[in-house]
């Protein structure tokens, strides 16, 4: 799904839920459809939805991200700098991450043998695999600023 079916699921998904279609939450929401590999904080899509729609505030941003969690059009991650951090989701494409732990970039992949080797490793224990988060924490090699403690 691109971004415009994207706001289009949600404004549905908010009627049947009979929640109204606020600007604010459609701004929200759209930040957050357009942030593919972004991988945006509450202050970083607060930032950007004001600029949508100016007077928007932390709760609402906050508030809106749950009810985008709840329907299943964003996932959160916690990737150990204290934010949660939001992307918008997608059942049909699957990917796991790489964050720096000096600079805090995020890199996607996926790998088709990780994947392989986590449904035989749960089939060998008697699962299937329903959901997986695999989080590998790296730092750059090229060198990076640390952002606690900018040079
Ligand atoms: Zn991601
Ligand atoms: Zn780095």
């Amino acid at each position: 799904m691109n971004a415009t079916e994207r706001i289009k699921a949600f404004r549905s998904y908010l009627g049947s839920q009979g929640l109204k279609l606020t600007t604010q939450r459609d701004a929200i929401a759209k930040v957050l459809f357009t942030s593919e590999g972004e991988h945006l904080s509450l202050p970083e899509l607060l930032e950007r939805a004001q600029k949508i729609r100016s007077g928007i505030g932390y709760a609402t941003v906050y508030r809106t991200m749950r009810l985008l969690v709840d329907g299943g059009f964003a996932s959160e991650h916690q990737f150990g700098d204290g934010q949660t951090r939001y992307e918008p989701a997608d059942d049909t494409k699957h990917h796991d991450h790489l964050i720096c732990v000096r600079c805090g970039k995020v890199v996607e992949f996926e790998d088709p043998v990780i994947e392989a080797r986590q449904d035989a490793i749960a089939a060998q224990n008697g699962f299937e695999v329903v959901a997986h988060r695999l989080e590998i924490y790296v730092r750059c090699l090229q060198g990076c600023e640390d952002k606690d403690n900018p040079a």
